[in-house]
């Protein structure tokens, strides 16, 4: 293959951490140090290095350093695009061609998605396109006056946000459906944020118009204030009426589609590095793990090893959403691909890269990375840093998602966050609703790094889950001033960090006996991690506490322990608490500090 000359250029730009530099380098960044070292310049992981000591570097791992061309609209809007974005912007500018636009579909529930991606997707096949049986594979691709679009077809209910809220990251075009019967509703409002936190524009489908009741125009109303002024009504927003069921107005969705397209620059390189997004995979029998991938820079081929998240191999087979076996894929094309050794998550990146030894070994160092630190690589935006950010001159703004127990509340808290906005930091209110915390808020605050503030309202269980384990910040008032008083403090970098109760271990009691000086102990055994003589404890009767304190006293064989461990026994005495019986149980706990901006 010609490509193995061209991928020894890589291109950089004028600063860059060492981190990051491996990862174009595909090295790990000790190798990256090391070399470093070698030339006579100390450097950590998180360092910045310039262009010039970049170059060095690279020329001793084998690659030659050019200075990146970076697209002025991408500099402009700065670092806060999805990664991919600013993966295309370092492509030399010469080398972009424009590619298909890749359109993903959002809206309330009920409002016609799932129909209008069946019409659509019929509409091509019907046209005439010999064979047309299409595969399900997450996204499909159509031909509207001899011009390709991608559309991005992931299911939409509510166990799949986090592939809705990467859709819309993953996309150029969003096309809001919204039931000409029904208007804006929640989701529409959530999606509205999502397609704003990416920066991608908006095209509002108006559906079910066949509807009796559908009335067109109280939706326009309800879109123009909210900042979607229709075109009709001299704004700039496309709002075109559609009957998802009887098929009408299909043409006219397609021509708006491509009349955005038109106006948005969607480019990228076919012949530079090879990466995009997974859209969703699958364990398949007798075929493994089979993933569908959109391919968003470069030139996707058999052959190829890709890594996505923790998953990695050559990729064997690819096929279109029309089940053609296929040998190559451009730019916007979705592919179905075996070959991959995992399952990888929808949402994630996926590169090409040399060798499957490299593939290994990018694998291997994310999943120590991940052990490490016990987190996902992607974290949510912490106020610290944030700060360095700003400082780097890379963020301007605190990004906050706003949801309170009452529509009425929202009104006074985004005013009264809008007043806080400093010279040096802007508030950007992604979204703001009266409901719950629910995952949806969650995805949008990771996938644009914002801070999520209840008033009145708390996460639902799975939102809490998943802002864990995706680091998002959620903080809950019930006072506007001290919400307003934590954002200040926030904004001025001295924020109190929260505190959070941690729990090490629990006991069941036995036995209770008399002790000589300190009055009754129980008699426990330790049935989880492990108690600890200095932390705190609660003793709970039928899941109530009845009691919180300190321990006076713990034993094992009469012996003064400082700890006792899951599976063994012990004796524990309470600090002026003696009314602990019988199969009561013992919860061990410490007070941790954590910084929640
Ligand atoms: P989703 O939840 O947004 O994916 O909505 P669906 O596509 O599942 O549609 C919800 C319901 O609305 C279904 O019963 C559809 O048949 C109906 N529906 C969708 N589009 C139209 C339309 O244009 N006109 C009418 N009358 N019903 C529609």
């Amino acid at each position: 293959m010609s490509k193995t000359g061209e991928e020894k250029i890589i291109h950089l730009p004028p600063t860059i951490t060492v981190r990051d530099l491996s990862e174009h380098l595909e090295a790990s960044p000790i190798e990256v140090i090391k070399t470093l070292m070698t030339n006579g310049v100390m450097a950590n992981i998180n360092q910045e290095i310039d262009f010039d000591t970049a170059a060095i570097v690279a020329a001793e791992l084998g690659f030659e350093a050019a200075p990146e061309a970076v697209q002025e609209a991408a500099e402009a809007e700065g670092v806060d695009l999805p990664l991919w974005r600013q993966w295309i912007a370092r492509e030399p500018a010469e080398a972009l061609r424009p590619r298909p636009p890749v359109v993903g579909i959002l809206g309330h529930v009920d409002h016609g998605k799932t129909t209008l991606l069946d019409a659509i997707r019929h509409a091509d096949v019907a046209a005439g396109e010999a064979g047309g049986i299409t595969q399900h594979i997450g996204a499909y691709q159509v031909t509207h006056n001899n011009r390709p679009i991608t559309f991005i077809d992931t299911p939409g209910h509510a166990a799949f946000t986090a592939m809705r809220a990467r859709g819309a990251q993953g996309a150029d075009i969003v096309v809001l459906v919204i039931a000409a019967d029904d208007g804006v509703m929640p989701q529409t409002r959530e999606a509205i944020a999502h397609a704003r936190a990416a920066q991608v524009p908006i095209i509002v489908a108006l559906n079910k118009i066949d509807r009796p009741n559908a009335n067109p125009e109280r939706v326009k109303q309800q879109l123009a204030e909210i900042g979607l002024v229709p075109d009709d009504w001299d704004g700039d927003t496309l709002v075109v009426p559609i009957s998802a069921k009887e098929g009408t107005g299909l043409d006219d969705l397609l021509e708006a589609i491509l009349l955005v397209a038109d106006n948005a620059n969607i480019l990228a390189n076919p012949n530079g590095k090879i990466f995009g997004t997974v859209i969703e995979a699958t364990q398949e029998r007798g075929r493994g793990p089979v993933a569908t991938l959109l391919v968003q820079n470069g030139t996707l081929k058999i052959g190829h090893v890709v890594v996505a998240g923790l998953a990695q191999g050559r990729i064997k087979a690819m096929f279109d959403h029309k089940n053609n076996r296929i040998e190559e894929a451009l730019p916007s094309t979705p592919v179905s691909v075996m070959g991959l050794d995992e399952i990888p998550s929808a949402g994630e990146l996926f590169r090409v890269v040399k060798s499957t030894k490299k593939a290994r070994a990018i694998v291997e160092r994310r999943r120590q990375e991940t052990s490490r630190s016990g987190v996902p690589e992607h974290q949510g935006m912490t106020l610290e840093q944030l700060f360095a950010r700003v400082q780097e001159g890379e963020a301007q703004e605190l990004r906050l998602i706003v949801k309170a127990d009452v529509q009425g509340s929202v009104e006074p808290i985004t005013t009264a966050l809008k007043e806080l906005e400093t010279e040096k930091i802007g508030i950007n209110i992604l979204h703001a609703d009266a409901g719950s915390i629910t995952e949806n808020d969650v995805m949008l605050a990771s996938t644009s790094d914002a801070i999520i503030i209840g008033f009145n309202v708390s996460p639902d269980s799975a939102a809490k889950r998943l802002a864990e384990r995706e680091g998002v910040s959620i903080r809950s008032y019930n006072i506007i001033y001290r919400l307003t008083e934590d954002i200040e403090k926030a904004l001025k970098g001295m924020l109190e960090p929260e505190k959070r109760e941690v729990i090490i271990g629990r006991a069941n009691i036995l036995a209770v006996f008399q002790a000589s000086k300190i009055g009754k102990a129980a008699g426990c055994r330790v049935t989880e991690g492990e108690i600890r003589r200095n932390a705190r404890v609660r003793v709970l009767r039928g899941g109530e506490s009845i009691f919180e304190g300190e321990i006076a006293s713990l034993k094992r064989h009469q012996e003064d322990v400082r700890e006792v461990r899951n599976g063994f026994e012990c004796g524990i005495g309470f600090k002026g608490f003696n009314d602990f019986q019988e199969g009561d149980v013992i919860e061990c706990f410490t007070i941790e500090e954590v910084k929640l901006f």
